[in-house]
């Protein structure tokens, strides 16, 4: 089988969530793994694009789950790719196209990293592959739930970490969880602003309560940090990170620490902020109404509630909306599934990776560490690096990590095996 040529068909199909495709893309994967005698089958769940799952049991002791997604991100700005997104073309050594790097390389790397083993590891193997990842997961926890026993296994890879900006490859143990509300205050309605000596206005009230949200750069709610689990010596000696990309990628200094912080530090920030009159000219106004939406980024183990409810009795005279609640998770360095992960990755490389406890953003592994009960996931074993583009246009992958990636995953395979 020519295994890249696998790959460019894969990618020439639109699986674009976001516009309602994908049931082409997840019908390629299952006759794909049928093809090579793997047992496979469309899952149709409330989900538009079907959910695809593969089975390889060899009657072992222990089970791999392996997640992956199958759809992809708007390809808009078309006139900014070089080619023809969902053409994929081979350049100086990478392939260019939507999804070669999120997700659907890491997906077939995986898969082909196992069909080329002479001989299998006595592990069983479970793949499952979403639809909707990109637009969110909305339908994975019920799916979850309704496919636990199908679903059970003793570990899961997530769906692939590629290099970080170091250049080592990186493994992720977690993800951070969110908090989003939308505080709004208001009176009955605008008023001339010569009512100012006496009267409420509510963008000065929401400017004290922002205001009163963070003291010295901390989160001032009280409570807030109780529940942090800071890292452990061992878990900072795994970072690595590059400076000068990371001050690159946000246009702006960071500190020495910064990969750290950024794993670590739990975040109140303003994502959207409006009040009064902000058209052109002057008006002089009281405004009625002033709102704004922040983002919460939590970390282990603090609580989406119980965040809630400390904001809910700090901020006592403001309305408070939730848009949005998802819990961190993090699973331990030391688990065998880390363990392996790194071992691995250590042989295959020779280097050592790059470890994150948990990711800066956001994901649904909570829910998978829940509803499935299991307490061992971990990312890893990707094909994209920084300048994959992922969700932008130009996506790109190198050649030569997509051949790397198929080698982990043997390599990681047969250490899990081995346990
Ligand atoms: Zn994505």
């Amino acid at each position: 089988m020519n295994q890249l040529e696998d790959l460019l068909e894969f990618v020439r199909i639109d699986t674009t969530s976001a516009k309602g495709k994908g049931e082409e893309g997840a019908k390629f994967i299952k006759d794909y793994m049928e093809r090579h005698g793997i047992e496979a089958r469309l899952i149709r769940h409330q989900s538009k694009n079907p959910y695809v799952y593969g089975e390889i049991n060899v009657k072992a002791k222990r089970t791999l789950l392996v997640y992956n997604h199958y759809d992809v991100q708007p390809v808009e700005p078309l006139d900014r790719w070089e080619s023809d997104p969902f053409t994929p073309v081979m350049k100086e050594g990478k392939i260019v196209g939507r999804g070669v790097g999120d997700d659907k390389g890491s997906l077939m790397a995986r898969l082909q990293g196992i069909l080329e083993m002479e001989k299998l590891p006595s592990l069983n193997l479970k793949f499952i592959y979403e639809g909707e990842e990109e637009i969110g997961s909305p339908n994975i926890d019920s799916f979850l739930k309704d496919y636990k026993d199908l679903l059970k296994a003793d570990y899961v890879l997530w769906e692939g970490a590629g290099k970080g900006s170091s250049g080592a490859p990186e493994i992720v143990l977690g993800v951070k969880g969110l908090l989003y509300v939308e505080i709004s205050t208001r009176t009955a309605k605008d008023l001339h602003s010569m009512y100012a000596p006496v009267a409420k206005n509510p963008a000065w009230k929401l400017v004290e309560v922002l205001s009163s949200l963070k003291r010295d750069g901390k989160v001032a709610v009280p409570g807030f940090y109780d529940k942090v689990k800071w890292l452990t010596k061992e878990e900072v000696s795994f970072l690595k990170g590059d400076k000068k990309s990371m001050e690159e990628a946000i246009s702006q200094e960071v500190p020495e620490d910064f990969q750290r912080r950024l794993v670590e530090e739990p975040t109140c920030n303003i994502a959207g902020l409006y009040s009064g009159y902000t058209g052109e000219g002057s008006k002089t106004v009281i405004p009625s109404y002033a709102m704004a939406k922040l983002d919460f980024r939590l970390v282990p183990e603090q609580d989406p509630d119980e965040i809630l409810n400390s904001l809910k009795s700090y901020l006592r005279d403001v309305d408070i909306r939730v848009l949005g609640r998802v819990r961190p998770y993090r699973t331990s360095i030391n688990s065998e599934v880390a363990r392996c992960l790194i071992d691995s990755a250590k042989e295959v490389y020779g280097m050592d990776p790059e470890v994150l406890p948990n990711s800066y953003g956001t994901g649904p592994m909570e829910s998978f560490a829940r509803i499935l009960e299991n307490n061992q996931i971990a990312d890893g074993i990707g094909v994209d690096y920084p300048g994959s583009n992922i969700h932008s246009f130009n996506e790109n992958i190198f050649v030569q990590d997509y051949l790397k990636a198929k080698e982990w995953m043997r390599s990681f395979v047969k250490r899990l095996a081995q346990l």
